[in-house]
């Protein structure tokens, strides 16, 4: 018999959970809040190991036709512009992991995800249907996603981002936290740019209480920009991408050395979002409850330091899609089903959010931090930069 998975939440997490269970031989409905399927206007970096999970899904020519492939990571003093470490990325990085680092549009990756979804026969995507609650019994899972009828189903997947409902409902651990940084984001035509201003590298400029990453996407026909500084806006502007005032911008980073100010100049039209994150699960318990679920966002908010949110979602649902592919065994009954995934992913979320934090505490560091971090890059090259343990791959 088929059993019926409801997702709440239809961006990247929500997305690729919908490919992955229903890969694993499950029905899907998956509930999204808006009333048309979209992602904001910018780039994602993402990972070999996430890179290979979608290739798993035989999706590598359709990011091959939209994604930038960049040679190399240089990271850079933001302040005096002097080269401090390098990770080759590109062939190097896709021999050691099995797959390539890419940079790509959001709406790209999403597009890619939700074409692979409707090729899925026994996937149903529901648009404008918030889910507003749900409740669970021994046998079945409920939510109420309009006024009409409760929706019947075997597991219920909160892959509803970070101010997810589901995670309120299942948890109650309160709201997300501010994080006292704001990112602000721009897209610029390559073409429009000084021809020394273009780029097909991914460049990180740390500074103090600042950094800004830029790199490739659409086939390298745009760049992206992020700068991070520190600061905070009024309390309404928690729901993220806003229109920002450049003036602000300019002033966080006024003393940038000129290459960058150059670049940031040369860009009209921020956005600005507001950061927020979670301290990692305590546990397998918080991830997964009964017949319900927490994915991506949902689960595990995290500052965007290690560029491996969205990589953690696929991950997520990844091992959503093995745990749930055990259907068929009588003695796994839903719930153990779900503890299982929790148990394999809930210690290497909290890894991973855990070290983003620490990478936006060593990229913003002055003083004698600044120094050891200047220095270790110098001396130790890609070793600091490569991380074997992520890139590596946490997926079964
Ligand atoms: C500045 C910045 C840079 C980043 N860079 C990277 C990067 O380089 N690499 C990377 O991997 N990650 C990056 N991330 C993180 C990444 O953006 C997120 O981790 C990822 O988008 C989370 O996806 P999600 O599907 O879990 O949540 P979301 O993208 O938030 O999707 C949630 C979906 O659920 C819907 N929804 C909400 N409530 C309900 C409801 N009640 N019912 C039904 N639907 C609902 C929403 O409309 C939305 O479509 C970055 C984040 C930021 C802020």
């Amino acid at each position: 018999m088929l059993r019926q998975a409801l997702i709440a939440g239809g961006g990247i997490g929500g997305l690729a959970a919908a490919l992955a269970v229903s890969r694993a031989g499950w029905d899907v409905r998956l509930f999204e809040r808006a009333s048309a399927f979209s992602e904001v206007g910018a780039g994602i970096q993402l990972g070999p190991n996430v890179v290979k999970v979608l290739h798993g899904w035989g999706l590598a020519d359709a990011l091959q036709a939209v994604a930038a492939f960049p040679e190399r990571l240089q990271v850079r003093s933001a302040i005096s512009g002097q080269l401090l470490g390098e990770l080759p990325l590109g062939a190097a990085m896709a021999q050691r992991y099995g797959a390539p680092y890419l940079s790509i549009h959001r709406a790209d990756l999403h597009g890619v995800l939700l074409q692979a979804v409707q090729q899925q026969a026994d996937v149903k995507l529901h648009l404008s249907r918030p889910l507003q609650s749900f409740s669970q019994t021994a046998q079945a899972v409920t939510v109420q996603a309009d006024d009409g009828p409760g929706i019947e189903g075997d597991a219920l997947i909160g892959a509803d981002g970070i101010w997810s409902t589901v995670r309120q409902e299942l948890l109650g651990d309160g709201l997300p936290r501010r994080t006292g940084h704001l990112a602000y984001r721009a897209l610029v035509r390559q073409s429009d740019l000084p021809e020394l201003l273009r780029s097909q590298q991914i460049t990180a400029w740390l500074g103090p209480r600042m950094h800004v990453v830029q790199y490739p996407v659409r086939s390298g026909e745009f760049l992206n920009v992020v700068a991070v500084v520190h600061g905070e806006v009024a309390a309404e502007a928690d729901l993220w991408d806003h229109s920002a005032n450049a003036a602000d911008l300019a002033s966080a980073t006024a003393g940038c050395c000129a290459a960058l100010r150059e670049v940031m100049d040369a860009i009209e039209g921020w956005r600005l979002w507001v950061l927020h994150d979670r301290a990692p699960m305590q546990g397998a318990h918080q991830h997964a409850v009964g017949r319900v679920a927490l994915l991506g966002d949902a689960a595990h908010p995290m500052r965007p330091y290690l560029a491996q949110g969205a990589g953690m979602a696929i991950e997520d649902a990844a091992e959503l899609g093995h745990a749930l592919a055990q259907a068929l065994d009588p003695a796994l009954d839903v719930p153990t089903m779900l503890q299982r995934y929790a148990l394999n992913r809930w210690q290497r979320n909290a890894r991973v959010q855990a070290r983003a934090l620490r990478n936006g505490q060593v990229f913003h560091a002055g003083g004698v931090v600044r120094w050891g971090r200047d220095f270790a890059m110098k001396v130790l090259g890609e070793r600091v930069l490569d991380m074997p343990w992520l890139y590596g791959g946490g997926g079964s």
